[in-house]
């Protein structure tokens, strides 16, 4: 696995100068994010965490994954305009006793409230635009062959599509200074943001006005700056300009006019793109408000308060059901088998006979497990003792429809060095997890764009049960295909 790579390395010394060389390469090519120390500030910027070498991937596997992306991308875009299904999944026997995601969770609760009260009104946007990323790791099979099993699938705010187009360089670096030209070129040049780019501008392009602008909405505190700038740089060489602001700055100065046009600072919207909104501590009062108000736009979102519905994990765990896919996706049997092939087991943890059966197996063999609340951004899941804490707690209370179990996945461990700015060099065993990145833009009822627009792997050490870069658990990688 990967470690053969260190294998080409005779001792310590040589291991620490080519970490060395290869943070050096990755400040120039851009691999960089601001400092937890000052993250709104670029003044002084740090490298973003990566492995010394590329991780070995199966190319059947790295094939499988970007034929299955059109796939998902169709069957986001069905789920968010099935306003029945959304409603059936998220609030499930609506009476007052039954249990149900949004009646026990607020977060899921206050975006369907936003859904439904756009749908009353009647939705003013006529171009859809989704922007997502779908994540993988590899389980190993009995037999020990790899296959591809889906992690989850982000609607919003999918990121490090802009720093996954710089690190191929840095991994080519790294094999030809130890004189592994042809394995460098094997390296695929890889440019996410430039392909989300193209959905933002072909949404902006439907959208018809040529003074109109995107509006990224932004944190106040963003480390990950370099990597959405990405974006914004591609779209201004197609002389599209990005205004970035907040939540607060939308509630402050932004309006909408009679024909539900969005202006923000006097200037008119054709595109929201979150970069912000995706958990509860994001929104205050006024940040709520500031939602609703984009919500009812005719801007083009990305996503829709209906497609960030459809990326939570209770709709994953739905969609898995027997016969749910040949429903959202009729008369496309090649593509639901396509789908479902990826799935790992997916379990309702609703109250019922299904859930206690759930919870009854979780509980013989925690290990085999991971218990989900409705959170994006890493670090919120369950595993082992606590997954069994918690379980015996929420048991017998409602509050468990807010979860879902899933299987978990087992990689095989390899070894890679994860270098981090002011952390030792040393080989750890570490598992991957694949993204692939996905655009589609859809006008009225006709799907103008469906592609995969390449692919993000990120690396993390065996103790690690959970986290993203951004939680600082996993750092940047490329497959190696093999
Ligand atoms: P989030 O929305 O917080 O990113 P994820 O479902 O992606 O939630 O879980 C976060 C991390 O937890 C993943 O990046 C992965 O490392 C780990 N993880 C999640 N689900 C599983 C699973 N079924 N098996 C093994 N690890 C998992
Ligand atoms: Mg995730």
């Amino acid at each position: 696995m990967a470690n053969s790579w260190g294998n080409l390395l005779q001792n310590e010394q040589q291991l620490e100068e080519l970490a060395q060389q290869a943070v050096d390469r990755a400040l120039a090519e851009g691999v960089l994010l601001r400092t937890s120390q000052e993250p709104s500030s670029s003044d002084v910027v740090c490298y973003a965490p990566f492995t010394l070498f590329p991780s070995l991937v199966p190319s059947d596997l790295l094939e499988q994954a970007y034929a299955v992306q059109m796939d998902f991308n169709l069957l986001v875009d069905a789920v968010s305009q099935n306003a029945a299904f959304l409603e059936q999944t998220l609030s499930r026997n609506c009476s007052v006793s039954s249990s149900s995601t949004i009646k026990r969770d607020d977060f899921t609760a206050r975006l369907f409230d936003i859904h439904k009260q756009v749908l009353k009104e009647g939705i003013a946007q006529t171009v859809f635009l989704g922007l997502n990323r779908s994540d993988y790791m590899f389980q190993r099979n009995a037999d020990g062959s790899p296959a591809l099993k889906q992690i989850e699938i982000n609607t919003i705010s999918a990121s490090f599509g802009g720093l996954a187009s710089r690190t191929p360089a840095v991994h080519r670096h790294v094999l030809s200074v130890l004189s592994k030209t042809k394995e460098a070129a094997k390296i695929l040049s890889n440019n996410p943001s430039k392909g989300l780019a193209l959905g933002i501008a072909k949404a902006w392009e439907l959208y018809g006005s040529a003074n109109a602008l995107v509006l990224l909405i932004a944190q106040e505190k963003e480390r990950n700056i370099f990597d959405q700038r990405a974006i914004e740089n591609e779209l201004l060489t197609r002389n599209i300009h990005v205004i970035r602001r907040t939540f607060e700055d939308v509630s402050e100065k932004g309006s909408l006019a009679q024909d539900r046009k969005l202006f923000v600072d006097g200037q008119e919207i054709a595109v929201v793109y979150f970069r912000d909104g995706y958990v509860p501590s994001q929104y205050s009062q006024q940040n709520w408000e500031a939602r609703l108000l984009l919500e009812r736009s005719c801007a083009v979102k990305c996503p829709d308060i209906a497609t960030q519905l459809a990326g939570t994990k209770k709709v994953q765990q739905e969609l898995s059901r027997v016969g749910v896919l040949e429903v959202l996706l009729p008369g496309q049997p090649e593509a639901v088998a396509r789908l479902r092939a990826t799935f790992a087991g997916l379990y309702s943890l609703d109250m019922g006979e299904e859930g206690d059966q759930a919870i009854t197996e979780a509980l013989a063999a925690p290990s085999r497990f991971v218990l989900k609340p409705q959170r994006e951004g890493g670090g919120n899941n369950l595993y082992g003792e606590e997954m069994v804490q918690a379980l015996e707690q929420l048991k017998d209370s409602e509050e468990r429809a807010s979860y879902i179990l899933m299987e978990k996945i087992e990689p095989e461990p390899f070894g890679n060095c994860l270098l981090r700015p002011r952390s030792p060099v040393r080989v750890v065993q570490c598992i991957s997890e694949l993204g692939i990145f996905g655009v589609y833009v859809r006008q009225g009822k006709t799907l103008v764009m469906n592609k995969h627009v390449g692919h993000l792997l990120r690396t993390k050490a065996i103790e690690h049960a959970d986290g993203g870069v951004a939680a600082g658990v996993a750092v940047l990688d490329n497959p190696y295909p093999v």
